[in-house]
């Protein structure tokens, strides 16, 4: 049985080298934190926010940056929905079997944002302070993220994945039905399938300039 996170499929789709030295080799190599400061105190806070726990001393921590997407996110009308859980970890299991009746699985999952709702339709949300996904549709942390919230839920009017993209005031939304079901199933049995298959783990120069492992990397 393998697991696979949507963060391992995209790196592997990226540079299956850099998977390689990232989830085979598991070499860590220190990132630069500046980047991603602002992303991780807008998550907390949400999260908190969605918990009802007091965040009053926090927000006066804020930058005037910050405070402005804090606000922008507070006035969301996807973020003001009902919540069933923030931060919610979940996974799923796909699995076939082959031409030759052998059947291979793997276990996919990740952690929601949230999950909130209004009656019976339900919303996976993504906060994002940087860019949102170039192929949001069909980018293996929405495929992911929908598949198990639809087995999760089992019982529901309708299921949409929304990106929250607070750098350009909008909202990005994806609804989920069966033909994408099929098309998501099949993709990342395909995907999960090559990386596991793999033995050559090629090198991708598109990505290299900003690759952490440019150093070690002997491409
Ligand atoms: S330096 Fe380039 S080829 Fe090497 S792992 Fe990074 S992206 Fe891939």
């Amino acid at each position: 049985m393998n697991n696979f996170s949507p963060n391992m499929i995209k790196t592997y789709q990226a540079c299956p080298k850099k998977y390689y030295f990232q989830y085979v080799e598991n070499i860590n190599v220190p990132k630069s934190a500046v980047p991603f400061e602002k992303g991780k105190k807008i998550h907390a806070l949400a999260n908190y926010y969605l918990q009802k726990i007091k965040i009053d001393r926090i927000e006066t921590a804020l930058t005037g940056a910050e405070h402005e997407i804090w606000e922008l996110l507070k006035q969301n009308p996807f973020y003001n929905m009902e919540c069933v859980k923030s931060e919610f970890a979940l996974s799923i299991k796909l699995g076939y079997l082959s031409p030759e009746n052998d059947c291979a699985s793997y276990w996919l999952g990740g952690r929601l944002d949230a999950l909130v709702h209004s009656g019976g339709d339900y919303f996976i949300l993504d906060y994002k302070t940087g860019s949102i996904p170039k192929n949001p549709r069909y980018d293996p942390q929405t495929m992911v993220y929908l598949l198990c919230a639809d087995r999760y839920l089992k019982d529901y009017n309708l299921l949409s994945f929304v990106y929250i993209d607070l750098k350009n005031k909008q909202n990005h939304v994806i609804e989920f039905n069966s033909v994408l079901k099929t098309q998501y199933e099949q993709e990342l049995y395909k995907i999960c399938t090559q990386i596991t298959s793999d033995s050559l783990y090629k090198c991708n120069p598109e990505f290299c300039k900003f690759c952490e492992f440019n150093k070690i990397c002997r491409r």
